[in-house]
């Protein structure tokens, strides 16, 4: 949670605190409290906009939370605006997480100098933000599920019920399955570790992990031109924790040889700038006059 002056773009205060994911009350104390902590420390001149959330799932425009698919079970049809509004007299607005932080780095981040921005948020799962103008896509408003395209002929079962989608194979839980499937194959007995361990192993030569972050690669890059072919952004931008380790591979995620949308088209895959904050920085731009 931050406390954001919307005049420059500038987080003030964070605060980080773990998500209560057992009870709808234990959750809703918690955010009260902390919010409560931020409100309290408005500079002076300054005025409390309203409270922005970003959840992972899709939210109905009354900030009434459709579903986040089993991450909080508590958060279905859940009115999670309508409670904020009520317990602290302001003005709350709700989005998906991806899209708020794909907001946050286009508005104030390494997306602000483009026209069309897509980010990729890969972490737990692939979300999926699209902006244009500065503006949060309106023409994409349940393209929140992006992630689960599907990019290659696999057995892996995603959660959404599909093989082979994006978000089941290059997402941090992704890597690490097909990390022990590669171990196995090759009956290597020690253990691949988790991802951010692959990476390095990967980038120090170890050839096990180097055929990971390769088949990872691969997987990415066919994502990246499919979204290519839909949305045609000036700028992909990948921010999590996955994205990180990608640092050294940006150039390889361009299909060799794509058609591009129109000529000249040429679209530039960049690591977000604003990390943890632009997710925060999206939430409070809901509230942008
Ligand atoms: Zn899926």
């Amino acid at each position: 949670m931050g406390l954001v002056n919307l005049h420059t773009g500038e987080v003030l205060r964070m605060l980080v605190f773990d998500t209560k994911k057992k009870s709808a009350s234990a959750f809703e104390t918690s955010l009260h409290d902390n919010i409560n902590i931020l409100a309290g420390e408005l500079p002076a001149g300054l005025q409390l906009a309203g409270v922005g959330i970003g959840v992972s799932g899709f939210v109905f425009e009354n900030g009434t939370v459709d579903s986040t698919y089993g991450f909080l079970e508590f958060m279905e049809d859940y009115p999670l605006a309508a409670i904020i509004e009520k317990k602290h007299q302001i003005f709350c607005r709700i989005d998906n997480d991806a899209r708020l932080v794909a907001l946050g780095e286009a508005v104030y981040g390494i997306g602000k100098d483009y026209e069309r921005v897509l980010m990729l948020t890969l972490g737990t799962g692939v979300g999926v933000g699209g902006v244009v103008g500065q503006a949060l896509d309106g023409r994409l408003p349940f393209a929140h599920m992006a992630g689960h395209m599907k990019v290659a002929t696999s057995d892996v079962t995603c959660y959404c019920g599909k093989t082979g989608c994006l978000e089941a194979l290059v997402s941090a839980s992704g890597i690490t399955a097909l990390a022990a499937r590669v171990y196995d194959q090759q009956n290597l007995s020690e253990s691949p570790g988790d991802c951010e361990q692959i990476f390095n192993a990967a980038l120090a030569g170890h050839k096990p992990a180097v055929d990971i972050i390769n088949q990872v690669t691969a997987y990415l890059r066919s994502g990246i031109a499919n979204y290519i072919n839909i949305y045609a952004p000036d700028v992909i931008i990948l921010g999590g924790g996955v994205a990180k380790g990608l640092k050294n591979r940006l150039a390889s995620l361009h299909e060799p040889g794509l058609l591009g949308p129109y000529k000249g088209y040429h679209t530039k895959i960049v690591l977000s700038e604003l990390e943890e904050q632009a997710g925060i920085l999206g939430a409070a731009l809901l509230f942008k006059p």
